[in-house]
């Protein structure tokens, strides 16, 4: 199974995969855990030059297509070969987080990210997405709570807003595919939620 997890700033990815994948290894599979952008090595240096691109300017175009070129390496590379082997592979952010960042958020064609990720994974869809969901100002004050500040100084409100609207968007057009998560209750309940949505595996 190929399970993705997706969510704006501070609704807590890290610490429910971790409960995931030991969900998944709890039931006697072996999982693979990824992320985007990166998950090989290359796909982690281009990580490295979207993350810190120092003073030159960032084109939007040029931001979408390195994250499609290191979500090539991590599909080609490690997610194929895991599947193949009969590993579950858990990915933190996969082509939805493009389509809510890079489509919703900034603002580029819709049509061009569909073109891109058919081109890229018409073969490889997520069995299950889950949309850890809550309002950019709860996630906005525990990402600054642990630090993280800096990051999103640059990306006001507004732009994580409708980076939420987005997702909210995409899973309500696929429910089969996504379990959307209320994050903003507490992590008991929130793993609660997804103890029920991956249920249907097992
Ligand atoms: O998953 P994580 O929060 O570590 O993502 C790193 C950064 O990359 C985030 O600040 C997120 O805003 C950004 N991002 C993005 N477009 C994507 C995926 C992530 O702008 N498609």
């Amino acid at each position: 199974k190929f399970i993705t997890v997706e969510g704006g700033e501070g609704v807590g990815k890290s610490t429910n995969i971790d409960f995931m994948a030991a969900l998944i290894e709890e039931q006697g599979y072996t999982v693979v855990r990824t992320r985007e952008p990166g998950g090989t090595p290359m796909a982690e240096r281009i990580r490295g030059l979207l993350l810190e691109h120092g003073e030159e300017n960032l084109p939007d175009t040029a931001e979408l297509l390195l994250f499609f070129a290191a979500r090539t390496l991590n599909i080609e590379n490690a997610i194929k070969p895991a599947l193949a082997a009969g590993q579950w592979v858990l990915c933190d952010r996969f082509t939805d987080a493009s389509r809510a960042y890079q489509g919703c958020g900034r603002g580029l064609d819709t049509d061009k990210i569909e073109t891109l990720a058919s081109w890229v994974h018409a073969d490889v869809q997520p069995d299950l997405t889950v949309l850890l969901d809550a309002p950019p100002a709860i996630g906005m004050q525990r990402a600054q709570k642990r630090g993280a500040a800096d990051r999103l100084e640059s990306e006001h409100e507004a732009f994580y807003t409708r980076v939420r609207d987005g997702y909210l968007a995409i899973a309500a057009r696929e429910p089969e595919r996504f379990a959307v998560i209320d994050a903003s209750r507490t992590l008991d309940e929130v793993q609660q939620q997804i103890g029920r949505a991956m249920g249907r595996f097992f």
